[in-house]
């Protein structure tokens, strides 16, 4: 690349990557000339400052599905660049797609939720990015476990790699409904508690998985103040090589982003300041209230585990448990509480009443 050329690359790059909201934009898969470059340069036009991605590898999870256009399909990203003055991404699986997509000019590398499972496959791409001086965008691994996440950055932080931007792209369970991959939203909250220096870019197609959801979720993702959206586009979504289900049109896409309420961090409105502070120290003595309401529980339940004890009684019976969780399930839906939120609670009282009771019993 002409030394000129590598400059205004860069420009471009930084300018995707300051802008609020930063967008990802692109088909899942790269699948002919055309569809690759006419999107992105279709795309360029509504959105001037998004990055492109599009895959060239598909890491699928069962074979027999496309796999990806392969190496040739890095010259029609490359091209598409071109024409449509965006920076260009795609997702590395290891050191030899590295060095390819390297050799192919491609702007911006990611590392998909199957790679950052692996620390050793990783790894081998962070090493293979040795002294090059390009972003890495690494969603987060297939499992809900944070320090693989944050593991995966760091390795590629290094490495010496500047920019590094996570992409929250949902996570796998067992029924994840109604997503494709449920959010656990507080994974990302947790990223960006700890790393409020790197942007946390939503992937809202692959974790609702159909089009339905992306509204809503584009909003959740906006409301939680995180760095961008990323989603995926194709001319014809339900002719798509892969992830047909979830793909939109751009036309769909200017519609849902057009839709979105976008609300500011902070504001410096006195009426809304002191409002604000006067609901957070009530927050305050409720949160105080429940510390203490907690305490005598759990110093009461130590008089059970103690009683229990002298009498040789053991410590879990499933019959009162059962009754008090649906009665305070009733109880509390009928004050208006999600039952999903009570769930959580009782059970995390009652798990913590019986590590009580088991270390006294047996102390
Ligand atoms: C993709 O972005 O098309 C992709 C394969 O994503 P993920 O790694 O999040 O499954
Ligand atoms: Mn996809």
């Amino acid at each position: 690349m002409q030394e000129t050329s590598i400059k205004s690359s860069k420009q471009k790059i930084s300018k995707s990557l300051n802008e609020k909201p930063i967008y990802i934009l692109g088909p899942c898969s790269a699948e002919d000339r055309d569809q690759v470059v006419n999107t992105a340069v279709d795309l360029a036009r509504r959105f001037p400052n998004a990055i492109y991605r599009s895959g060239i590898w598909k890491p699928r999870t069962r074979p027999g599905n496309f796999e990806g256009i392969g190496e040739k399909g890095l010259k029609w990203l490359r091209e598409a660049g071109d024409l449509s003055g965006l920076p260009v991404a795609t997702e590395v699986a290891n050191a030899e797609h590295v060095e390819l997509a390297l050799s192919n000019d491609i702007d911006i590398l990611w590392v998909g939720a199957r790679t950052t499972v692996n620390p050793f496959y990783v790894q081998e791409i962070a090493e293979a990015l040795k002294g090059v001086d390009i972003p890495v965008m690494i969603k987060n691994p297939l499992a809900p476990d944070f320090s693989l996440w944050l593991g995966a950055i760091e390795r590629f932080e290094k490495i010496g790699i500047e920019h590094v931007i996570a992409i929250h792209r949902g996570f796998y369970n067992f029924d994840s409904k109604p997503y494709r991959n449920s959010p656990q939203w507080e994974i990302p909250i947790q990223l960006m508690a700890n790393r409020s220096d790197i942007p946390i870019i939503c992937d809202i197609s692959h974790i609702g998985g159909s089009p339905e959801l992306l509204p809503l979720l584009a909003q959740k993702a906006m409301d939680l103040n995180m760095s961008g959206l990323h989603v995926e586009v194709h001319p014809r979504p339900s002719e798509a090589l892969s992830d047909a289900m979830q793909q939109i049109t751009i036309k769909e896409l200017a519609t849902l982003i057009d839709g979105i309420q976008w609300r500011e961090p902070s504001t410096s409105d006195v009426d809304f300041k002191e409002g604000l502070q006067d609901l957070r120290n009530k927050i305050d003595q409720v949160d105080q209230q429940i510390l203490s309401d907690f305490f005598n529980r759990m110093q009461t339940i130590a008089r059970i585990g103690s009683l229990k004890k002298q009498n040789k009684v053991t410590i879990l019976q499933v019959k009162r448990w059962k009754k008090i969780e649906a009665h305070y399930l009733k109880e509390g839906m009928a004050l208006g509480l999600n039952k999903e939120f009570l769930q959580n609670i009782l059970h995390l009282i009652h798990e913590e009443s019986m590590r009580i009771q088991h270390e006294i019993m047996n102390e």
